[in-house]
C-alpha cells in the first residue's frame, strides 16, 4: 500500500470536488484490500451506481468512500438526509471508508472503516435546509458524526500516515461483525450501551457503574420507561456476542 495520490490523467474534470473524487477513488482501487476477507484488491462499480462505490470480487462486500481534504475530524458531510436515514433503516447500506488526505502533500493521511451495522439514525445529523435563494432551495443534507460510533466500529487502516497491519485490521472487522444487529431500532440500544461501557476506564465494571448513564439514556430514548432492564438486556447481548463476561453479583469484565 502506498500513500501517494496519483493526480495524473484526470481527463476533463475541472471542479475541485470532481478531481478529488477521481483521485481518491483511484487510490482505493489501486491500494486498498478487502478488510473483510483480505482479498488483495476491491473493484469499482460502474459510475453513478447509487448503492455503493466498490465491491470485493471475492466476498461481495460493498463499500462506499467518503473523502475530505485536511483532518478527518468528527463529522463528514454527506448527501440528502432523508436518503441516508432510509438507507440505514432499510439495511441497504454498504460499509463506509472515511479517508482524509493532504492536498498539498498529495498523500492519504487517515483511513477508517465503519462497517454498515454500526450506522444508526442517531449518528446522522440534519444540516440546515438550503436557503430560498439556492438552486435546490429547502434541500436538507446531512453530516455523518463519526465520534458517535463506538470505537469497535471505527477501524483504523491508516492513522496519521501509518499503515496498520492487514491481519490486525481483518481481526478487528471480524470482531466487530459479532455486534451485527439487523433491526436498526435494536441496534441503537446495543451501540448506546457499548458507548457507555467504553467510557468506563477499567476493564472490570459493575451494573452500578452503568446505571450512572441512566439519565443520559433516558434522554436519548424518551419513549422507553424501563431503562435499567434495557441496560441489563443489552449486557446479556454483549455477553452472548463475546464482548463482555459476567462475573456474578452485577459485575462484568470487558473481553474484546
Ligand atoms: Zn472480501
Amino acid at each position: 500500500m502506498k500513500l501517494h495520490l496519483d493526480g495524473n490523467n484526470i481527463g476533463s474534470y475541472h471542479s475541485n470536488s470532481q478531481i478529488a473524487r477521481i483521485v481518491t477513488e483511484r487510490w482505493v482501487k489501486e491500494n486498498m484490500y478487502c478488510p473483510h476477507c483480505g482479498n488483495i484488491h476491491i473493484n469499482q462499480f460502474e459510475n453513478n451506481r447509487p448503492v455503493a462505490d466498490f465491491f470485493c470480487p471475492h466476498c461481495n462486500q460493498q463499500y462506499e468512500l467518503k473523502s475530505k481534504n485536511g483532518a478527518l475530524g468528527n463529522k463528514i458531510t454527506d448527501g440528502a438526509y432523508e436518503t441516508m436515514i432510509k438507507r440505514i433503516t432499510g439495511n441497504q447500506n454498504p460499509d463506509f471508508f472515511f479517508l482524509s488526505y493532504s492536498k498539498t502533500e498529495g498523500i492519504v493521511q487517515n483511513l477508517i472503516l465503519i462497517p454498515k451495522h454500526f450506522f444508526v439514525p442517531d449518528m446522522i445529523e440534519k444540516r440546515k435546509p438550503l436557503a430560498q435563494t439556492a438552486r435546490r432551495a429547502g434541500w436538507v443534507g446531512c453530516n455523518i458524526v463519526i465520534e458517535k460510533v463506538p470505537e469497535q466500529g471505527r477501524i483504523s487502516i491508516i492513522a496519521d500516515g501509518k499503515i496498520a497491519d492487514i491481519k490486525t485490521v481483518i481481526q478487528k472487522v471480524n470482531a466487530s461483525s459479532k455486534l451485527e444487529v439487523k433491526d436498526v431500532s435494536h441496534r441503537g440500544w446495543i451501540m448506546d450501551v457499548l458507548n457507555c461501557i467504553n467510557q468506563l476506564h477499567s476493564t472490570d465494571f459493575s451494573l452500578k457503574d452503568l446505571y450512572f448513564f441512566e439519565h443520559e439514556l433516558q434522554r436519548k430514548h424518551p419513549e422507553n420507561h424501563n431503562i435499567r432492564p434495557k441496560i441489563r438486556q443489552q449486557l446479556q447481548l454483549l455477553r452472548d456476542r463475546g464482548y463482555i463476561a459476567f462475573l456474578g453479583n452485577g459485575n462484568y469484565k470487558k473481553i474484546w
